[in-house]
């Protein structure tokens, strides 16, 4: 038997080491996961110095390893956590992130105060936004369209395992996504891919692991963005409610892509970093 807090104070090192913020909270979990157990309880067997099963620590000495070369923790985990959703997530899709909650929270908001809702998430990656809102409101129907067929499949596997009776996943381009829905849509939501094509992300993670067309957007990143709005003002019936997420310096950008004579004027919301994160409007 070998020491639990010696593996995770070396293991923090090595990933501090390679320029991971989150070494201790991210070295918790790769042993949390090793063990078939939560973060709390590995913090617990810390404490107390616990023994751990050799076997278990050379696992997680060679997922630290693999973390340290920056593959995202949640591909090593297999899974990531989206406000009351466990997502599973791995190569070929996008690992969906913390202030993408804030945008599928101003969705669950809109949603949570009409009758029966239709949702509809454009470019829903691994299901995160369609799944979430289909698990906190459950009156709404909600329809989530990927394009991308290896996120397809993650999408669909993430339904499956949730079995949420008021969620479907279905393919389709956020361009001419779902057009039997026209004029009957409540909420419109998407995460599009808003990256400027010139930009290269600072993160390794994300660089090399999040596929590219769920990152990237053209000339000012703002293609997607244009083909969301012309399909929500094609799907959402007069008043429907429409949330994007975009980039920090995109918001002006963003709500001039709303023109007067079919929206009520656009409003930019913050994230919890304070920053631009996310617009919403309402259908004329
Ligand atoms: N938020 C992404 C990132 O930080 C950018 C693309 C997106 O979310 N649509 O990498």
């Amino acid at each position: 038997m070998s020491d639990a807090r010696e593996a995770l104070e070396a293991a923090t090192r090595l990933l501090a080491a390679a320029g991971i913020e989150s070494a201790r909270a991210d070295a918790e979990s790769l042993l949390a996961h090793e063990l078939g157990t939560g973060r709390g309880r590995v913090q617990a067997i810390a404490l107390t110095g616990g023994p751990v099963d050799p076997v278990v620590l050379a696992r997680f000495a060679r997922l630290v390893e693999r973390r340290a070369d920056r593959e995202p923790l949640q591909h090593l985990t297999g899974s990531a956590g989206f406000r009351t959703i466990e997502l599973a997530v791995g190569p070929g899709v996008f690992v969906p992130r913390p202030e993408t909650e804030m945008v599928a929270q101003l969705a669950i908001d809109a949603a949570s105060g009409m009758e029966s809702p239709l949702v509809v998430d454009l470019a829903t990656g691994s299901g995160a936004i369609a799944l979430a809102v289909a698990a906190e409101v459950p009156a709404a129907t909600v329809v989530g369209v990927e394009r991308n067929p290896a996120a397809l499949v993650w999408a669909e596997r993430n339904a499956v395992a949730l079995a949420l009776p008021n969620a479907r996943i279905v393919p389709g381009d956020l361009a001419d996504a779902v057009p039997e829905l026209d004029g009957r849509v409540d909420v419109v939501v998407s995460n599009p891919p808003y990256i400027p094509d010139g930009m290269i992300p600072r993160d390794p993670e994300v660089r090399l692991h999040d596929p590219a067309d769920a990152l990237f957007g053209g000339p000012d990143g703002l293609d997607p963005m244009r083909a969301v709005v012309a399909t929500a003002a094609r799907l959402l019936h007069p008043g429907g409610f429409v949330v994007v997420e975009h980039g920090e310096h995109q918001g002006a950008e963003v709500r001039a892509l709303f023109p007067a004579d079919s929206w009520h004027p656009a409003r930019t919301h913050r994230d919890l970093t304070d920053r631009d994160r996310a617009t919403t409007t309402r259908r004329r």
